[in-house]
């Protein structure tokens, strides 16, 4: 099921957070013929993400497409602009890297990090489930991407498996912050937004009552039942039943699942925000996680459990034949027909290092 992106619980799009942006000129330099598109990756809520590489270059990047129309009538300029200034920011190995980011008359585009390894979703719908201590691996890093987010005063809000990518060694990166909410800045502050996907939406979130970043660990405990059972904890094709089982049906105890881990999910899948397990810090303590050695962990030193198998660097193995079967191209739009009147501002963006030189001479 898709994610819900747009109606707010106050009746209107959240306002930015006030921090300032750069918008570089060096930046008029890069257009989308600066790259050539080899395959399509994956589509989101606006626009899709192809693998793509610099012309004249070997390196490879994920660029993510969107179309400034869709963002207008759906409300979603300052989630987009959000979700720019995350990844601009992000000084979190578990989070994915931006490069670039620019835009024409009628799209936007983030050029970011290549993640061949997948989303965590492709590798649970073909394995069923994973075993505790990779699911433990799992769980430990995205723990750690969302502590980071939080100590930028960021909620994630659509924390799932298709948003959980792996990298070319295992490790995980968190992509796709379109429904985040930056500009929390501190403990009391709420935010109002009706978003999220309906399996691992809070039941605060739910009933409106405004939210922060409890909503991330309820997620996190949604995700965590998903890899050791092999499907979301309040399925249902329907989504008012979803919604009905996420307020009145707490989860019930895996079978084949240590206690800890059978404790850990309970605590943090609790209905009442106020009683769940919201702390990063009695997290790394929990008993699941006895002997852990977090420090290295953050260090990207623990070996990961499962590599990604890929042919060579081009090889799209990991991702969906829905997507990567479709022609690599881009749909025109006609700026005529389609006129979207305003560049998005604060959008545009360049990676400091290597800058554009540094890496043409790679
Ligand atoms: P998004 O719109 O960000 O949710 O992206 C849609 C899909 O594109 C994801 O679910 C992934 O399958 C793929 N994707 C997004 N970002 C990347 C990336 N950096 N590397 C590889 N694939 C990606």
């Amino acid at each position: 099921m898709g994610s819900i992106f747009a109606c707010c619980c106050k009746g209107e799009e959240e306002e930015p957070s006030k921090k300032p942006l750069i918008e570089p000129n060096s930046l008029d330099l890069l257009t989308p013929d600066t790259f050539e598109i080899i395959k399509v990756l994956g589509r989101g809520n606006f626009g899709k993400v192809c693998l793509v590489k610099r012309k004249g270059m070997d390196t490879l990047y994920a660029m993510k497409i969107l179309k400034k129309r869709i963002i207008e009538d759906k409300k979603q300029r300052v989630h987009t602009v959000t979700e720019r200034k995350v990844l601009e920011n992000s000084k979190c190995p578990f989070i994915a890297k931006l490069y670039y980011a620019f835009q024409n008359a009628t799209k936007l585009y983030m050029v970011m990090e290549y993640l061949n390894g997948g989303e965590l979703f492709f590798h649970l719908s073909k394995e069923g489930s994973f075993s505790e201590i990779r699911a433990k691996f799992y769980i430990a890093e995205i723990l750690i991407g969302l502590n980071y987010l939080h100590s930028q005063g960021v909620i994630y809000r659509d924390l799932k498996p298709e948003n959980i990518l792996l990298d070319s060694d295992g490790h995980i990166r968190l992509t796709d912050f379109g429904l985040s909410k930056d500009g929390l800045d501190n403990e009391s502050s709420k935010a109002y937004t009706f978003c999220g996907t309906p399996e691992y939406l809070a039941p605060e979130i739910l009933r409106c009552q405004g939210h922060n970043k409890a909503v991330d660990y309820w997620s996190l405990g949604a995700v965590m039942y998903y890899m050791l059972s092999g499907a979301p904890p309040f399925y249902s094709k329907n989504k008012h039943e979803i919604f009905k089982n996420v307020l009145t049906k707490p989860i019930g105890r895996l079978p084949n699942i240590t206690n800890e881990g059978n404790d850990l999910m309970q605590n943090l899948l609790k209905i009442d925000a106020k009683e769940r397990l919201v702390s990063y810090d009695a997290i790394t303590q929990d008993p699941w996680f006895y002997g852990f050695d977090w420090k290295a962990l953050g260090e990207k030193k623990v070996k990961p459990p499962y590599k990604p198998k890929v042919k060579n660097p081009i090889d799209t193995r990991n991702f969906d034949r829905v997507f990567t079967q479709e022609p690599p191209a881009e749909s025109v739009e006609n700026e005529f027909v389609n006129p979207v009147p305003n560049q998005f501002s604060g959008f545009t963006y360049q990676f400091s290092a290597p800058s554009i030189q540094d890496s043409e001479s790679r």
